[in-house]
């Protein structure tokens, strides 16, 4: 049998010159060949794996038939956002990771073996985005006079108000920032999603009605309240935006940033292009970020092309406090962050931040780290070597360690019910919170915290809504 089809990639040494896209996705005859491998199983298991539950087998087959437009819809009977999904999905830690030519048993993802459904579903999602003037989706006559409110443009937000449009019904959107998305905008990199893609399928759903009113923050421009009087449901995607801290010696020292701040300058505020651009971002010499997640990954290749931008030679090194493996970054972005020239520790853990006499980080102090048992998440859990203390030389220092609930709603709300972390409590089969009538979904809810999963809520929540309306 064939081995899996590569995709096309620009070279390192073009790719950090620039934020252009790396991965370019497959040709017509690689997606073919790709698609060829699938054993189009009788009792497919990659399905289970998909937290929508894409008819993956079926598409698949579509593919290898050259009938893309049956392939687009067989997608997005699911998945509203399959050019987005088909570039951001961990798809190895999901569907690929069930795939019967999967080999990796003993591990958390799947080994190249497994078809490359991602890519097959970016090649059908951006099909989708060249063709769409063709196909005519069904967008029924509006039968409700109601209104829908969705607080929050990101993932789930957006998946929510396509689902109710697609209904007919009239959805405004309430977003806090100036520009719409959410992480998908302020949060992942321009490599890794061109703003053109995410422009689309936002275009998308203006042609289908959906009204969108940014700079509106919930509960502070006006409180939910209000919005209940003139909304007959309200959905909140609020995400998690509030970044974790170490909680260590030193942390408030200039140079240290929190992942989301470093991210949302060089995403939302192109700092990367100042002073042509207002917003203006320090890099160092000697970048150290801390953690293994996506965030981790996209800071670090970040700081890389900002390094280079600036006229510094590249150093860039992520420290992490388990080893490669129980990394939970998409594999295809630790490889390209190694392939860029991004430096990795392992088995890692910062105890202090040193400064300088001008307030300024110039080290890290840290202890090496084993691995021990499993813990809650499943991973092997880190323990911190005594004796092996070390220093590392470090001039800016960028905090990627999680995400926690965004709040700013919450907090003037108090009638919406919390758990112990702050995510919204919800009735797990209609996504409903404490308040009757409104909703809740993606990563406000807890829950995995990918762009698939917060969708998978999303349209949990749009459904109850639409039962909601024809009652
Ligand atoms: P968000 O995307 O956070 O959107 C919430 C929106 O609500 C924001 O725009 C916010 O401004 C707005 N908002 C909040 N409060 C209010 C209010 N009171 N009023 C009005 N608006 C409000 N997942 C993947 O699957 N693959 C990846 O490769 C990946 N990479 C990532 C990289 C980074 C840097 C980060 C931070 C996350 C990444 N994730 C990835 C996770 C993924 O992006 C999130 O799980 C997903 O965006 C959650 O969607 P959401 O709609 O719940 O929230
Ligand atoms: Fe194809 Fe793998 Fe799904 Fe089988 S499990 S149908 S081989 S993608």
């Amino acid at each position: 049998m064939k081995g899996p089809v590569k995709i096309k990639e620009l070279l390192p040494s073009e790719r950090i010159r620039s934020f252009e896209e790396v991965a370019l996705g497959y040709s017509e005859e690689g997606a073919q060949e790709e698609a060829k491998r699938c054993l189009q199983c009788k009792e497919p298991k990659c399905i289970q794996g998909c937290p929508v539950g894409i008819d993956i087998k079926k598409f698949i087959f579509e593919i290898t038939q050259r009938d893309y437009k049956s392939a687009y819809l067989t997608i997005r009977e699911k998945n509203n956002f399959p050019a987005i999904c088909g570039r951001v999905c961990p798809a190895e830690y999901q569907c690929r990771k069930f795939c019967i030519l999967n080999r990796n048993k003993d591990k958390p993802f799947a080994s190249p073996e497994a078809i490359n459904i991602h890519f097959l579903e970016r090649f059908i999602g951006d099909w989708g985005i060249k063709n769409y003037q063709n196909l005519t989706f069904k967008i029924q006559n509006s039968k409700f006079k109601e209104k829908v409110a969705i607080v929050g443009s990101g993932p789930a937000g957006l998946c929510c108000a396509g689902e109710l449009a697609r209904q007919g019904v009239k959805v405004v959107v309430f977003e806090a920032l100036h520009q719409l998305g959410g992480v998908l905008r302020y949060g992942i990199p321009p490599f890794r999603l061109p703003r053109p893609i995410l422009d689309f399928e936002i275009n998308y759903l203006k042609s289908m009605g959906v009204e969108f009113i940014t700079n509106f923050i919930v509960g502070k421009t006006k409180p939910l309240s209000e919005l209940e009087k003139d909304f007959s449901a309200i959905f909140l995607g609020l995400g998690a935006g509030t970044p974790s801290f170490l909680g260590i010696k030193g942390e408030n020292l200039g140079n240290i940033y929190l992942a989301n701040e470093f991210l949302t300058r060089i995403n939302l505020m192109s700092a990367f292009k100042f002073p042509q651009f207002h917003t203006p971002i320090n890099i160092g010499e000697k970048v150290v970020v801390i953690g293994g997640g996506n965030t981790a990954m996209d800071a670090a290749r970040s700081s890389l092309r900002v390094q280079l931008g600036q006229g510094l030679k590249p150093d860039t090194t992520v420290i992490y406090r388990r080893t490669e493996v129980e990394m939970p970054a998409r594999r295809l972005e630790i490889e390209h962050a190694k392939e860029e020239g991004v430096n990795f520790e392992f088995l890692v853990q910062p105890v202090e931040f040193i400064g300088d006499e001008r307030g300024f980080v110039k080290k890290i102090r840290a202890l090496k780290c084993k691995l021990g048992k499993p813990d809650s998440s499943g991973r092997r859990k880190p323990f911190p070597i005594e004796g092996s203390e070390f220093e590392i030389e470090a001039d800016v220092v960028i905090i990627a360690i999680g995400l926690k609930a965004n709040r700013v709603l919450t907090s003037a709300t108090p009638q919406i019910q919390l758990d112990k972390s702050g995510d919204i409590l919800v009735n797990p089969e209609t996504m409903e919170t404490s308040l009757k009538k409104v909703y809740a979904g993606g990563d406000i809810v807890g829950g995995e915290g990918t762009v698939i999963s917060a969708m998978a809520t999303a349209k949990k929540a749009s459904q109850s809504i639409l039962n909601l309306l024809s009652l």
